[in-house]
């Protein structure tokens, strides 16, 4: 199947297109509308409101009359639905939320709006976040477009596949312990999680809030240089957003200026001369897939092509990312998903005798079984008498993992490479079935979220899934805190030198 956007392979292209008045966002958006409609199978969108889509595309058109250089206005783009959005609901994914809308925008939506971007509706992802696979939601599971029978990866399934499957130009995503980089790369396009703190939270529903970030999606790094750049900057909404970036401040205009002057000043031959990009031997242990593996070399060896060193090193402490991740996770969820008490605003249970019964009820009927599991595992490991046992010691093997990333980023590599995931997308309802296989499907994801570091998945090849089938490999790029410019640089030299990044899927339904 074909959607309005077959004809621009990114944004650079469709910028063109809308600047020369080839087409409109209005009309571009009006088939959107059409294409998603037409795409329901894929199960993606939780949310559209055609009318105020048309109005978004509509200001769009007329702000880009006055500004003929704007980049970004009148692209289509979707939400994650744990951005907060006026006018769309927001649901998080669960039926605690079903009906709810904001009576504000989150920060990132915010900004992407002030850019004129076209919101075609919010798309599906784990409750609250918490998945690999966006087969944990109270809306049934998303599709991926390049096979219906296999996950997107989560949590942010539903951004990936609406931009993999051409229904969205770009979409948001949040990245708590991979779900930026786990959908890319199961759905073959390019995500990134920034640094910690150089996006504002403010909007965007909490579940781990000391690991959770805002990211991208798109088809090109290059896209995603102009996306994470619109939505990074100090915000005194979030106390945890940053002020400064390694003495810069923290405002839009940082990532895309010092990536468009890395892209300038590279070599035409060797455009990552003196780049040592570090291969931790931990991510290519026992457990990667042959053909993962297979397609992760390769692209090591064209990143050495293009001038890049390779740098064998350690992250020793990498199995211990999964016990630390797990309990700081539900720890600080079963804090935060506290606020659903039924009182204020969500799901509240029809029967109930006095207010302790309705509290419980009201969450036991509105929460989903994965989003109960890590409430009930961070209450436990909080509780009197086992804090020190689990959260203290979660906390500590946190510090180990982070002076890992510490060690290598600053004495040998500027760039960590290797896998997003040990195997490709898996099979609808496998990971339901393997509920501890989910957690250790997230073994190269997680020390970035501890560590509070930059990444990035860009597509890099296929390898057979489940059924024999070709489906996507992404590749993982980790950077130092406050080096998105690095990341985006390295990935857009990759994708000029190859076309994984321009592979799509055909759609079937
Ligand atoms: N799979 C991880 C989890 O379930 C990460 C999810 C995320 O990044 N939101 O917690």
């Amino acid at each position: 199947m074909t959607t309005a956007l077959d004809a621009f392979d990114g944004i650079t292209q469709l910028n063109v297109a809308l600047r020369d008045r080839k087409v409109s966002a209005t009309e571009l958006a009006q088939q959107l509308l059409t294409d998603i409609e037409a795409n329901a199978s894929l199960n993606a969108f939780i949310d559209v409101n055609p009318e105020l889509t048309l109005a978004q595309a509509r200001e769009a058109d007329d702000w880009r009359a006055k500004n003929p250089d704007s980049f970004l206005a009148g692209i289509p783009l979707a939400h994650k639905d744990l951005f907060v959005t006026q006018g769309w609901r927001t649901t998080a994914g669960s039926r605690m939320l079903d009906n709810y809308v904001s009576p504000f925008d989150a920060a990132a939506v915010e900004s992407l709006r002030q850019a004129q971007t076209v919101c075609l509706g919010k798309v599906s992802c784990d409750e609250f976040g918490m998945g690999s696979g966006n087969e944990h939601t109270s809306f049934g599971p998303v599709r991926n477009p390049w096979d219906h029978d296999v996950v997107p990866g989560g949590s942010s399934g539903g951004s990936a596949a609406a931009v993999a499957a051409g229904l969205a130009m770009a979409a948001t995503g949040t990245d708590t312990g991979g779900s930026t980089r786990l959908p890319s790369a199961f759905c073959g396009i390019s995500g990134i999680r920034p640094t910690y703190g150089v996006v504002s939270r403010y909007g965007m529903i909490a579940y781990a809030s000391s690991l959770d970030q805002a990211g991208m999606f798109a088809r090109h790094a290059q896209d995603l240089a102009h996306l994470v750049d619109t939505i990074s900057g100090f915000d005194d909404r979030d106390a945890t957003c940053v002020q400064t970036c390694a003495g810069q401040t923290n405002a839009p205009g940082r990532i895309l200026s010092q990536y468009q002057q890395q892209m300038e000043q590279a070599d035409t031959a060797q455009p990552l001369k003196g780049l040592r990009i570090g291969i931790p031997k931990e991510y290519f242990a026992q457990g990667l897939d042959t053909g993962v593996a297979q397609a992760v070399d390769n692209a090591i060896t064209e990143l050495t092509r293009l001038g890049a060193t390779r740098v064998d090193i350690e992250l020793p402490n990498t199995e211990l990312c999964i016990p630390a991740y797990y309990v700081i996770g539900s720890a600080e969820a079963s804090s935060n998903l506290s606020r659903y008490d039924a009182v204020r605003f969500g799901y509240r249970a029809q029967d109930y005798d006095g207010l302790e019964q309705m509290q419980a009820r009201s969450r036991a009927q509105a929460f989903g079984d994965e989003v109960r599991k890590r409430i009930m595992i961070g209450t436990y490991v909080l509780s009197h008498g086992y804090y020190d046992a689990f959260y203290v010691k979660a906390q500590q093997l946190r510090q180990l993992i982070t002076q890992d990333f510490r060690r290598a980023l600053t004495q040998d590599c500027d760039l960590i490479v290797g896998p997003v995931s040990p195997t490709v997308a898996p099979a609808i309802g496998h990971q339901q079935d393997n509920p501890l296989q989910e957690w250790l499907g997230d073994i190269y994801t997680l020390g970035v979220n501890l560590a509070g570091l930059p990444a990035m998945s860009i597509p890099c090849g296929f390898a057979k899934g489940y059924k024999q089938q070709s489906l996507p490999v992404g590749l993982q790029l980790i950077g130092p805190h406050f080096e998105e410019p690095r990341l985006l640089s390295t990935a857009t030299h990759y994708q000029n030198a190859t076309d994984w990044h321009l592979h799509r899927p055909g759609v079937t339904s």
